[in-house]
């Protein structure tokens, strides 16, 4: 199994490393991330100027690994269509450091470096942990891999993407996997205003409105201390279609096991 990983929050983030290491025991992996962080650059692409790669020193022992002076659809465009020669049967992104629900998904750039793979008409895998001091970075590295060889065995519909997300806990306090819809994460955006040695400028101040309600989201998933597992399409006006029932207890039980 060829896999390509990649990321938004730079090449030397640990998460990458963290679903490096854990991929490269199931299939040959090949690194493509962005030289610098790139959260929040959500689809771009770039059209309109150089992009600049670097073959640097393997993330993990062996993994062939390139930095990328561009987005991370930047990153995954140029991975399928220089790169990597042979053929690519999954990408995946992340382990992001820092949730991605919600109304977060549009603009981030894990999700945006999975929708290129998704686009290229390859499975692919956006996967975040909490931004928070201790994340969860084994567990979902685990995940990441149990994802890929069920992706290997047919899992996945055809015409969809994952977006996962884990809560912030240990193992053994996570509850269970659940399959859901994106919420509005019901952000208000402040803009302040701030000033730098006489030059004025503008900074966005995101803040969380309130708690979810719905509990088909993938924010009361998570908030509630299970794996949320989004099926994302690109065929905005269509629903995906449904998954297997028995699909999250089985995954559940097998990364317990694991
Ligand atoms: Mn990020």
């Amino acid at each position: 199994m060829k896999i390509l990983v990649s990321n938004d929050d730079g090449i030397f983030a640990q998460g990458l490393r963290a679903l490096t290491y854990e991929l490269k025991q199931i299939g040959q992996v090949v690194v493509v991330a962005p030289d610098r962080e790139q959260a929040a650059t959500g689809t771009a692409v770039s059209l309109h100027q150089p992009i600049r790669v670097h073959q640097v020193a393997p993330v993990v022992p062996g993994v062939e690994s390139y930095a990328v002076r561009g987005t991370p659809g930047d990153c995954v465009i140029v991975a399928l269509g220089k790169l990597i020669t042979d053929r690519v049967d999954l990408v995946i992104c992340g382990i992001n450091h820092g949730a991605n629900l919600g109304d977060d998904v549009p603009i981030s750039g894990t999700v945006g470096a999975a929708l290129q793979a998704y686009l290229h008409g390859l499975p692919a895998i956006a996967i975040s942990v909490p931004g928070s001091n201790n994340p969860p970075l084994d567990t979902a590295a685990k995940l990441a891999v149990l994802l890929a060889k069920g992706i290997g065995l047919g899992m996945l519909p055809a015409n969809v993407f994952l977006n996962v997300n884990l809560p912030d806990l240990p193992p053994a306090k996570i509850g269970g996997i659940s399959i859901t819809h994106l919420a509005n994460r019901n952000y208000t955006d402040v803009v302040e205003e701030r000033d730098d040695g006489g030059y004025p400028y503008y900074w966005v101040v995101r803040q969380r409105r309130n708690q979810a309600t719905d509990k088909q989201t993938d924010t009361w998933a998570v908030e509630h201390g299970n794996i949320s597992i989004t099926l994302l399409h690109a065929n905005l006006d269509k629903s995906p279609p449904p998954l297997p029932d028995n699909l999250c207890s089985d995954l559940f039980q097998q990364l317990r096991a694991s």
